[in-house]
């Protein structure tokens, strides 16, 4: 069955509402991880206390099939990889190498403050020792998020890597081959069978897997994942660190009358595609785009591969057509929306895109769509949600990295600041800071 689709429209023109008011009025998807929390919270407690026997039962459950063992035994990972397709091998290898170019690119050094001679605060960055990579394998299988998490962790200088995925009934119990391909093309040669919320606890807690090896925990969890993927992590958050919690995709696209509405039709499909829940925004100042857009959505609804699923995306109150008077309300409107994917398809795209101040990523001008993020543009895919681009970034390098102050000063750079300690210990009635310095000074006879 296929499905007619009519985006919404919430016509701003000749209003100038709030931040909050657009916040409000805009379409907005999201799942309501709590609601979740009380099926998700025994598994986690059961794996936290069973190990991998907990896990391997909650996979029968929930995948409907056991592994023989959590570790997938190293001759799979190369079996994978010698079967992989050539040209999904080819189009990894692209992928792998384009990351590898923006992210070494990302790289910090040190920095040596002296704040005054013979006090220095040096910023050291140090690699998180050990990373648990969620890459899902619930509905679709994602080759590319292996990489989008690989590589960052990789130049980060991350010594030790797991990737988990739910073992897939159709392969044995194994991940999908291509996840256990990008990752042996990767070097990874640790991959764990376990997905769900028991994969992330696995990964939090570690356990003991069927041939008595130990699954050592990890210090830090990322990568998307759907509602009980999430929910595991916001429970386990604080035994291991954690990206984001990464809600429903979504796009905005930032146009006026030049845009080409094939493009952005296209676009919004491509979104649409990945999920029911996933949202694709049209910001516009031209009802004749808006029209244009709205016909060639409708078209391609109905030829597309994913002609249901799409359908529901667009026709959900997560999606539809937001009309503004001009590209700087236009502007207002994207930032206060601050979507995981923004393009823009304006006059002046670059000097507009220089504009904008929240959105995972930027995609400039109509040769930049989402699909080659995705995929091949070098940058990051695993982006924040549900309006987090106002806080948050996405995946990258520093997330991989911590940055540790090393203070070193000297008896004459201690001497010359101390009055002020003691004078803030004191202000903060906490008296025993100040003699903490006070009596590095005093004579003991
Ligand atoms: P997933 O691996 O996240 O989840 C599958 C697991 O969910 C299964 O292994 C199972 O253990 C568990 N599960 C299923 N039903 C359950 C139930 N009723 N109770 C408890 N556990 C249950 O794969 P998915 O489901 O395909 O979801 C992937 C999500 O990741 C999608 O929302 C997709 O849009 C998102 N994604 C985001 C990005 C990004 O970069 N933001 C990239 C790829 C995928």
């Amino acid at each position: 069955m296929t499905a007619r689709t009519e985006l919404r429209r919430v016509d701003l023109r000749g209003s100038s509402p709030s931040t909050a008011e657009l916040r409000a009025v805009l379409p907005r998807g999201g799942v309501d991880v709590n609601s979740v929390l009380h099926l998700v919270t025994p598994v986690v407690e059961a794996v936290r206390e069973r190990g991998a026997d907990a896990a391997l039962e909650y996979s029968e459950t929930f995948d409907r099939v056991r592994p023989d063992s959590v570790r997938v035994p190293a001759a799979e990972l190369a079996k994978a990889l010698d079967q992989l397709d050539p040209d999904v091998r080819a189009a990894l290898e692209v992928s792998i190498e384009r990351s590898r170019i923006v992210h070494e690119d990302q790289r910090r050094s040190e920095t040596v403050t002296t704040v005054v001679p013979g006090g220095t605060v040096t910023e050291k960055w140090v690699p998180v020792e050990r990373v648990g990579l969620y890459v899902p394998g619930g509905n679709a299988v994602y080759p590319s998020s292996v990489v989008m998490n690989v590589v960052p962790a990789q130049v980060a200088g991350v010594g030790s890597l797991v990737v988990a995925s739910p073992p897939q009934a159709d392969f044995g119990g194994l991940p999908h081959p291509t996840i256990l391909a990008a990752a042996a093309l990767l070097g990874v040669d640790e991959v764990w069978a376990v997905g769900g919320a028991q994969g992330v606890a696995l990964l939090t807690y570690g356990g003991v897997d069927t041939d008595g090896a130990a699954l050592e925990p990890v210090d830090m969890i990322t990568g998307p994942g759907n509602i009980y993927v999430t929910a595991a992590k916001r429970l386990c958050r604080g035994a291991v660190g954690i990206d984001s919690e990464a809600g429903p995709t979504e796009i905005a696209i930032l146009a006026d009358h030049t845009a080409d509405p094939v493009h952005v039709a296209a676009d919004l499909i491509s979104q649409a595609e990945h999920d029911v829940l996933a949202a694709s925004v049209l910001v516009t100042t031209s009802v004749a785009l808006a029209d244009a857009v709205t016909r060639e959505v409708a078209e391609r609804t109905l030829t597309t591969k994913h002609s249901d699923r799409v359908a529901t995306a667009l026709a959900g109150e997560q999606s539809g057509i937001v009309l503004v008077d001009t590209v700087a309300d236009g502007i207002r409107t994207v930032d206060a929306y601050a979507a995981e994917h923004l393009e823009i398809q304006t006059e002046n795209a670059s000097e507009v895109a220089g504009r904008i101040r929240s959105a995972g990523a930027v995609f400039v001008g109509p040769w930049s769509p989402v699909s080659l993020g995705d995929y091949c543009a070098g940058s990051n895919h695993v982006l924040p949600t549900a309006g987090c681009a106002r806080h948050s970034s996405g995946l990258s390098v520093q997330t991989f990295l911590r940055g540790i102050h090393i203070v070193d000063y000297s008896r004459d750079a201690l001497d010359g600041v101390a009055k002020h300690v003691v004078a803030l210990a004191n202000a903060e009635d906490l008296p025993a800071h100040g003699d903490a310095v006070r009596v590095r000074f005093e004579s003991r006879s």
